[in-house]
């Protein structure tokens, strides 16, 4: 099951597994994101199973979704997990996630973020700069401490995914070049708070092509050859996330193909293999759940104008990314071509373009493939109370994030008294 096997229809009627779409729209309201925990378990076990017997660690990537009970869950399944920020360390030992399975990644960590992770001695900084280096050296030695750290290369590779989110070419802000992240892992003398544990690279996401992961596994090789030969001691090989995966005709590698690939282009060595994987983990295991408020014909279009909106899910406004959406209840009306729009003040908020569907005013509509970079980059913009979250588990679904309140979204403002 890759996740939208768990969304399935019965007699006409959406499910998410054998829960009713429509009985948790009448008991909890929508907007709602909706998350199979089967769909979930059943990626990461994918992923696990592929390595067969391999050193490896799955770091989750939390940015993807990071929900306490998702990376709950997750932790729970054994996995590690990858982070950007301090906030979402603190969410992953919340969790109960293990900082010894942790890494931390991104361009500009803080020397709070440094402290707090080399606090809970986290598994690996991935480092992405000679400046950043220098600062978290520093860090270390006033905590009498000794960072373990991963330069993060970029390998110069064409990811051919949406400019946005690809990473690996030398044009973008991230990684260190190769020959000058072979300078830097040499100069490790001047640091002698940080070790070298591994090495890193992370090229883009949503691929749906093998081969820039191949070609940038080969270049890490290189890599890993020419410092084996300068005698480091490199305990692990990570080689990122951006396993891409099915919202409307691509075709990606199957996690199978996926995992198999990295481990036979690494088969000579031994080190532990590291992977990043987000989207694909939760991706297709989430749907956002929403209602059309109005429709609403023009000279030009027809409307269906739902009540989730940009706010709720940005992909379709920020990356142009195509959502499957599908009526929860299938019937028998005229079918016509919609927009599907949200309510906010913007002619980019929009969730689908040109769909056709038979639907009139009240029905749900369950737009698919919304489990990754869907709650979590969602705002509050137009003063939009988030999303409720509700994971099931079984027959039966959990509250695992309370639909916002007013009063939360203006809590920490304050009127000044002149
Ligand atoms: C975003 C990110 C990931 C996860 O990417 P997916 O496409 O969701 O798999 C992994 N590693 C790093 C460094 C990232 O920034």
């Amino acid at each position: 099951m890759s996740g939208f096997e768990a969304f399935v229809y019965h007699n006409g009627e959406l499910f998410v597994e054998n829960v009713s779409l429509k009985k948790i729209a009448e008991k909890f309201g929508t907007p709602c994101y909706i998350y199979s925990q089967s769909a979930l378990t059943n990626a990461y076990q994918q992923f696990d199973a592929a390595f067969e017997g391999r050193d490896h660690l799955i770091c989750y990537a939390v940015k993807a979704n990071s929900n306490l009970a998702i990376l709950n869950l997750l932790a729970r399944l054994g996995s590690g997990f990858d982070i950007v920020s301090g906030g979402e360390l603190q969410r992953v030992i919340r969790a109960g996630g293990d900082a010894q399975k942790t890494i931390f990644s991104g361009v500009g960590k803080s020397v709070n973020e440094m402290r707090m992770a080399l606090n809970l001695n986290i598994l690996c900084f991935n480092v992405e700069s000679e400046a950043e280096l220098s600062i978290l050296n520093q860090v270390a030695k006033s905590m009498n401490k000794v960072a373990p750290v991963s330069l993060r290369v970029n390998p110069d590779v064409d990811a051919k995914t949406h400019p946005y989110i690809s990473t690996g070419l030398k044009e973008n802000k991230f990684g260190i070049a190769m020959d000058e992240a072979m300078e830097i892992y040499q100069s490790a003398h001047l640091y002698p708070h940080v070790r070298f544990t591994g090495i890193d690279c992370h090229i883009g996401s949503q691929l749906s092509l093998i081969e820039p992961f191949v070609e940038a596994s080969e270049k890490m090789l290189q890599l890993f050859d020419r410092l084996k030969k300068q005698k480091f001691n490199i305990e692990h090989i990570d080689l990122g996330g951006g396993l891409g995966i099915r919202y409307n005709n691509e075709k990606p590698p199957s996690i199978k193909e996926y995992v198999s690939k990295l481990c036979s282009i690494t088969r000579n060595i031994k080190q532990r293999l590291v992977i990043e994987p987000g989207r694909a983990l939760v991706g297709n295991s989430g749907i956002l759940l929403t209602r059309i408020e109005y429709l609403k014909q023009t000279p030009a279009r027809n409307f269906a104008i739902v009540d989730a909106a940009m706010n709720d899910l940005i992909r379709p406004s920020l990356y142009d990314a195509y959502h499957e959406i599908l009526p929860v209840e299938k019937n028998t009306i005229e079918a016509k071509n919609y927009e599907i729009v949200g309510p906010i003040c913007e002619t980019g908020d929009f969730l689908g373009h040109d769909r056709k569907l038979s639907v009139m005013n009240g029905d749900l509509l369950a737009i698919m493939s919304a489990g990754a970079y869907g709650m979590s980059m969602s705002s509050n913009y137009n003063t939009r109370p988030r999303a409720m979250e509700i994971l099931v588990v079984g027959n039966q679904p959990h509250v695992i994030r309370q639909r916002e309140s007013i009063e939360q979204i203006i809590a920490g403002e304050q009127i000044i008294a002149y």
